[in-house]
């Protein structure tokens, strides 16, 4: 992409609403605009790392099983009045009326809605298990929207919804997915603990929340700080085998937000010098609830006595928008954004110095059409402006490497080129500069 091309309104001031780093730099690199309290556009360099992030998501969904899908954004009131959470779920929800006065809403979740689609096609055991999912956005009138896409009004989740015979399938269902967000946040650069959690609105006995710890974050948390750097499953994982020794041995070290804390247990558990008590972002959040839905919404299958039971379900949500605050609260600096390669809006900017002189222009073209034959995203700064400016903003929205080209390293047919996440700069010659990028970019995109 040729910057003079692209759209990236980048803002001067500090906007003084914003009150965290991740919504300052979202705001100040143009990636997003409020329209309202909680609702953004995405603007192109957000949306690109928007539809990074929902990438690994269904990656990791789909290794481990689930199926996607696209349920609706608006749902009928009747759906909720099955479940009984119509009335239940309050203000948060959206109400909507259409032109015949039929109650609808926006969605804030999709547990009724999908209980009705299964129970519509299955009728038997023998169609078990099932894993659903959609990335979808949701609507949630929350009371007090705020840190840009942290806690937004509008905001883009992956729900997945899991059906099984009984307790135990749905554990194993439970494990699947506990992995699979593992996995997920890793590869995001994330590491995320899965802490023991109330299960709120959504109901049941098993869930856990997924949490990155950061100064900024909304939960506090308790936790052995040795969970931190657990080795998180690799991708041969077997999906179809028995996980319970993974779940057990992330959850056999004491981690719980502040709703399920217990002082005297955590005491009693951990180590004073592993004690952590921090703060956290949640970004993902996963429940098994039995059959607090099938049972009323009559979603039952027929077991191999011929019976009918309802089915046991879980519901497994993970903060796709949300993820870029988060990602910027663990990945910045005082200059702006430092993207992890996975998730980067392009992996490399290449900065011409001068632009107008031939020289500069010639070997800045040729790159550019390199570096993506070779399967790079380039974002190419083609403008005029000065130095400073162009290294500012270049800074500002974060790309894991920059290729400086300008007329005096070029006179020894050099580049340099500068890692963001640290500083660090090479000066490398212009043909090898290709080679030393793209070799950088596959090594860090690797799925391990
Ligand atoms: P919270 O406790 O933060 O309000 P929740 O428990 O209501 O979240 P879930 O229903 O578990 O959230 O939703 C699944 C995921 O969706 C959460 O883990 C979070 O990452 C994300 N999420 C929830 N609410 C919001 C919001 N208002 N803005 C952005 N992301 C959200
Ligand atoms: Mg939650």
């Amino acid at each position: 992409m040729r910057l003079s091309r692209f759209y990236l309104p980048l803002l001067k001031e500090t906007p003084s609403e914003a009150q965290i780093a991740s919504h300052r730099l979202m705001l100040r690199a143009g990636m997003i605009r409020q329209q309202g309290a909680g609702i953004y556009a995405w603007l192109p360099l957000g949306f690109l790392v928007l539809k990074k992030i929902e990438q690994i998501v269904r990656e990791e969904q789909d290794r481990a099983g689930a199926v996607e899908m696209l349920m609706p954004t608006i749902q009928p009131a009747d759906l909720w009045r099955e479940s009984g959470r119509y009335d239940a779920y309050g203000k948060e929800m959206l109400r909507i009326t259409d032109r015949s006065d039929r109650e609808m809403l926006f969605g804030p979740t999709n547990e009724e809605m999908i209980t009705e689609i299964f129970r519509a096609g299955v009728r038997s055991y023998k169609d078990l298990p099932k894993m659903l999912y959609h990335i979808q956005w949701k609507f949630r009138d929350e009371i007090r929207p705020r840190f840009g896409v942290m806690r937004g009004r509008e905001f883009l989740m992956k729900d997945t919804y899991s059906f099984d015979i009984d307790e135990a399938e749905a554990r194993r269902s439970y494990n699947k997915m506990f992995v699979a967000y593992l996995r997920t946040f890793a590869r995001m650069g994330l590491k995320s603990i899965p802490m023991r959690a109330d299960t709120g609105p959504i109901g049941g006995d098993l869930s856990h929340e997924f949490i990155v710890l950061a100064e900024t974050g909304e939960s506090a948390v308790f936790c052995d700080e040795r969970l931190i750097d657990m080795e998180v499953p690799d991708k041969e994982t077997d999906f179809d085998g028995d996980l319970q020794p993974v779940f057990d041995q992330f959850t056999s070290l004491y981690a719980a937000t502040d709703e399920m804390h217990n002082n005297e247990d955590f005491e009693k558990r951990v180590p004073s010098e592993n004690r952590m008590s921090a703060r956290g972002i949640e970004i993902g959040h996963i429940f098994y609830f039995g059959t607090k839905y099938s049972l009323p919404m009559k979603a039952s299958v027929a077991g191999a006595d011929g019976k009918d039971s309802p089915v046991h379900m879980g519901s497994y949500g993970v903060g796709v928008s949300r993820l870029l605050g988060a990602i910027i609260e663990a990945f910045h600096d005082d200059d702006g954004c430092k993207w992890p390669m996975s998730v980067a809006p392009f992996h490399v900017g290449v900065i011409n110095l001068k632009s107008g002189d031939d020289a500069c222009d010639k070997a800045c073209a040729t790159l550019y059409d390199a570096l993506r034959e070779a399967g790079v995203d380039v974002l190419y700064d083609d403008t005029g402006g000065r130095a400073g400016e162009k290294f500012a903003r270049m800074d500002l929205i974060g790309l894991p490497y920059q290729v400086v080209v300008g007329p005096r390293g070029l006179k020894s047919g050099n580049v340099e080129i500068k890692r963001r996440s640290d500083g660090e700069r090479e000066e490398v010659s212009v043909d090898s500069a290709v080679h030393f990028i793209a070799e950088r970019v596959s090594d860090a995109l690797k799925v391990e």
